[in-house]
């Protein structure tokens, strides 16, 4: 069978959902999207029930449409904060998205449980049925980011017969009555990215003792306090505030240790553990309520990535831990965003959706359909939309700030790109600048603050990727 279509999108994941919204508002243009899975939202579909957003929901998704409601978190270790939509509710998000706007519009086509085998061919997982898609403008490749969770990655390492080993997804499951065992008594928790420190604060917030709790941390990662990250005016002086000081720190100081330490003293940085020096940052979002759970855990592993499980051991890089029989381990050690080369976003009759402005992957695929449909060559198209590269060590952090800003500063200078953003709920703070008072003295003393900073910061960045 051949079917055609304007714009063939690959993956129906958040950037092809952010993608295609925009798309559709914006032009006439009929879409296609093919997925593996059976439902949009890409790797929400796989994650563990307890996932949330790092961020607050108020601009995550896509732009036509509110996730949640705009309401602050009363209790929990997120009070005081802009509530985050937890994983069912982003696919219950993605889900009726596509069943409520795209599919009804007639103007989308969508084929679930199929693989996308290159050159317009489709094949679906359950039938094996073949069908070709003649794309009249462009394909869209969605699946750059590569994001692996615990439930389809691969372990690196092995795990010796009767050990149990689980995904984080069975965690909730612990209360069934499993083949005559017992609830576990003593956890290991492998890992120490995002996935991890969810991990450990659902054992803690659902009874788990912090001393049965083992911890491998294999490397310390730096965090961002999610106050900075809060949408509203009632936290301006802590977001745009926050981001002026914030350039202040990328300005005065010689190394990316520095900066950290510097904004760890604002209070935008956490880390868990004072005595050890984060070498990674991935953009990995805390409350300091959470921060003082994950500080409740002192039996940490520092002895580098796990290679084996052994029936009453742990084999680390660095060496063996004698470990209790009964432990359950949890595995948290998929990389979700695995290191990728970028490429140029348009090819040609290929758009590769890549991050525009980090951490905010929804606004950037947003932006790309913007651009797609009222930029006009490749070249002009490209220049506003320079990929920015997931930061692999504390240098990555100055590299997607500069990017990212410079991306900023190109769409400012597009008047029609402007007005769009300002309008945009996926940005959330470039609004927030454009409704400040011009007569709020201090406001508009911040904001000039901001720019000063950021033109420092940006001069100096070269020596700190270096
Ligand atoms: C636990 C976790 C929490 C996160 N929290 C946040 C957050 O708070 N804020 C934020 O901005 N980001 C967050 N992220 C980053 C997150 O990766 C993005 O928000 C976003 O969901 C990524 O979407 P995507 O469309 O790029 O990728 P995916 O969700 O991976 O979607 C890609 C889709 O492509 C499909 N696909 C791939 N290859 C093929 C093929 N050959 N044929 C057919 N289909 C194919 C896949 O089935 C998948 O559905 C988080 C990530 C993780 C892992």
């Amino acid at each position: 069978m051949t079917l055609e279509t304007d714009y063939l999108i690959i993956g129906s994941g958040a950037m092809g959902m952010a993608f295609a919204d925009t798309l559709l508002d914006e032009s006439d243009a009929h879409i296609t999207f093919v997925d593996r899975h059976a439902k949009p939202g890409g790797h929400w579909n796989d994650a563990y029930s307890f996932v949330a957003l790092h961020q607050p929901s108020a601009y995550y998704g896509v732009n036509s449409s509110e996730l949640g409601s705009p309401r602050i978190d009363t209790h929990g270790p997120n009070a005081g904060f802009y509530e985050q939509a937890s994983g069912p509710e982003i696919n219950a998000y993605f889900d009726k998205l596509m069943q409520q706007k795209f599919l009804p519009s007639g103007r989308v086509s969508y084929h679930p449980m199929s693989d996308y085998l290159g050159e317009g061919q489709v094949q679906s997982i359950l039938s094996g049925t073949p069908t070709h898609i003649e794309v009249r403008k462009k394909t869209v490749d969605t699946t750059f980011g590569g994001i692996t969770v615990p439930a389809t990655h691969t372990r690196g390492f092995t795990v010796a017969e009767g050990v149990r080993c689980v995904i984080p997804n069975a965690l909730p499951q612990l209360w069934m009555p499993g083949a005559g065992r017992q609830a576990p008594q003593n956890f290991c928790v492998l890992g120490a990215g995002k996935t991890a420190m969810d991990a450990v604060v659902w054992l803690l917030r659902n009874g788990a003792q912090a001393d049965s709790i083992q911890w491998v941390v294999p490397r310390d990662s730096w965090l961002q306090n999610r106050l900075h990250t809060q949408p509203g005016m009632a936290f301006f002086n802590d977001s745009i505030g926050g981001e002026a000081e914030k350039m202040a720190a990328f300005a005065e100081s010689k190394t990316m240790d520095e900066v950290f330490l510097k904004l760890e003293v604002l209070g935008q940085m956490l880390r868990i553990d004072p005595t050890h020096t984060p070498t990674m940052f991935h953009y990995a979002t805390m409350s300091t309520g959470e921060l003082e759970l994950l500080r409740s855990v002192t039996r940490v592993i520092r002895m580098g990535r796990v290679q084996s499980i052994a029936q009453d051991a742990l084999v680390l890089e660095k060496g063996r831990v004698e470990m209790a029989p009964d432990t359950l381990y949890v595995d948290c050690t998929a990389c979700a965003v695995p290191p990728r080369k970028p490429q140029p976003v348009f090819q040609k009759d290929r758009i590769v959706v890549q991050v525009l402005r980090m951490p905010l992957v929804t606004l950037s695929a947003a932006i790309t359909a913007y651009v797609e449909v009222h930029g006009s060559d490749d070249a002009s198209k490209n220049q506003l939309c320079t990929p920015v590269p997931f930061p692999e060590n504390l240098a990555g952090y100055a590299r997607a700030t500069l990017l990212s800003t410079m991306n900023q500063f190109q769409w400012s200078q597009d008047k029609p790109l402007r007005q769009w953003m300002r309008q945009s709920r996926l940005d959330a703070f470039g609004r927030l600048v454009s409704e400040i008072d011009k007569e709020d003295a201090q406001k508009q003393a911040t904001l000039v603050r901001l720019r000063n900073n950021t033109m420092t910061a940006m001069a100096h960045m070269g020596a700190l990727m270096a």
